[in-house]
């Protein structure tokens, strides 16, 4: 068995990391302090992503992304999770879900938010339908040449710098039409009800949006009518195991800051990591991002390389998202109580980590709705696709 990533995977591992370094870690404090980023700031970073060849990394190149495959992305959003205020937001990943777009969609939308020019917004959850969103009350109603879109829209993430939104929207009201609907925020009815303030500070905010009687044509429909859940689903899976990547990256720059932190603090005479009590909490972290970030690997290799079918990706991609996620929230907490007073600074990268892994366990699906699938494909195929080792 060869489990080497391999020169390209290296460099490209390397790529990220310098990036990650020169970009995003120099704009922690501006991103934390102003709760967000100066137009100065967000302008030369979006260039750099373009000179970096970073911006769409998830779509393929025809369609103007980078074509690299689910396992290089992970390499790559390891490397970008280990920066704070939600600062991997900044390269821009348009939704996989805009891979299913029409000729005409694709001119409008793909090709442009591919390069930066355009950016979407994911519209799904509302106040009543979160983690079960057969609840969505947001209705889309045929008016002639026209789709009438009515609903509202919480937690809309990047809301505040999209200029079009994929809205989940059900036709005629009708849970089994949920459509996805490519709608553009300069339309009369889409309107900004507030922006809420949340836990975590993040370069950009994730606004509640009501539409009103927004008027869309017939092309407006991504995939066909009633393909919502499929388009979401696609979503989900994707950003399942991006969270994976991501907490796994912040996780190991935890664990880095607090062994160096615990190398360096002298308390009753000694550096701290000679206390037994510190190296444990320290041997639990190495430990345990190593069992989490190994399944992330395997499943994302499997994906990418090893060759795995859309049901069985999806059922994988809920135990990664679940198992890193818990797993980074459990290292940034240790990483805290390691760095004592300092850890619960907002200055401290620590803190930051600690506050805003929080979110991993609860959006794209809480940690109960990510067992939830896994229990499904227990019963329906039994437990072959997580303790199986099909590579
Ligand atoms: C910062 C942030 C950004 C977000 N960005 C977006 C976005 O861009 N687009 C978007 O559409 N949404 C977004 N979301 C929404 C997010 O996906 C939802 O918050 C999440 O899916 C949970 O839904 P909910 O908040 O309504 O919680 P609820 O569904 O009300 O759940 C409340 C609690 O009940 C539990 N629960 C619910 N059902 C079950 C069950 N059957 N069994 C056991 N426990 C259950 C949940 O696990 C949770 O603990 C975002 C959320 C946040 C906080």
């Amino acid at each position: 068995m060869d489990i080497r990533l391999t020169p390209e995977d290296l460099e490209l591992r390397d790529r990220a990391r310098s990036f990650t370094e020169r970009v995003l870690i120099p704009l922690e404090l501006e991103c934390e302090e102003h709760d967000g980023l100066n137009a100065e700031s967000s302008a030369n970073a979006k260039r750099a992503v373009l000179d970096a060849g970073f911006n769409a990394i998830n779509h393929a190149k025809d369609d103007g992304g980078q074509g690299f495959d689910l396992f290089q992305q992970i390499l790559i959003e390891e490397q970008w999770g280990t920066a704070t205020g939600g600062l991997w937001d900044i390269p821009w990943r348009p939704s996989i879900s805009l891979a299913n777009a029409t000729g005409e969609q694709r001119e409008r939308y793909l090709l442009p938010a591919c390069r930066g020019e355009r950016r979407d917004a994911y519209a799904i959850t509302e106040e009543y339908a979160g983690s079960d969103p057969s609840m969505v009350r947001a209705a889309a109603l045929r008016d002639g040449d026209a789709w009438v879109i009515d609903g509202t829209k919480w937690h809309v993430t990047s809301g505040d710098v999209a200029d079009f939104f994929l809205v989940h929207a059900h036709v005629d009201g009708d849970p089994a039409k949920a459509t996805v609907f490519l709608v553009d925020k300069d339309l009369p009815g889409v309107r900004l009800v507030r922006t809420p303030k949340y836990s975590h500070t993040f370069v950009f905010e994730h606004p509640i949006f009501a539409f009103e009687g927004v008027r869309v044509g017939l092309d407006a429909v991504l995939g066909e009518v009633g393909a919502g859940y499929d388009l979401t689903k696609d979503w989900f899976v994707e950003e399942r195991i991006m969270i994976g990547a991501r907490t796994m990256g912040a996780a190991t720059r935890a664990l880095d800051l607090s062994l160096a932190f615990a190398k360096e603090r002298i308390q009753f005479g000694e550096p701290i990591v000679a206390f037994q009590a510190v190296e444990f909490m320290l041997a639990d972290m190495a430990a345990q991002i190593m069992a989490a970030k190994s399944m992330l690997y395997r499943v994302g290799w499997q994906a990418a390389r090893g060759g795995t079918d859309r049901k069985e990706l999806h059922a994988l991609a809920s135990a990664v998202k679940l198992v890193c996620s818990e797993t980074a929230g459990r290292v940034a907490d240790a990483a805290v109580q390691i760095h004592g007073g300092r850890g619960y600074m907002r200055e401290q990268p620590v803190e930051r980590l600690w506050r805003e892994l929080r979110v991993d366990r609860i959006w794209e699906g809480t940690s109960e709705i990510q067992r939830m699938v896994i229990g499904n494909e227990l019963r329906k195929r039994g437990h072959e696709a997580y303790t199986g080792w099909p590579l």
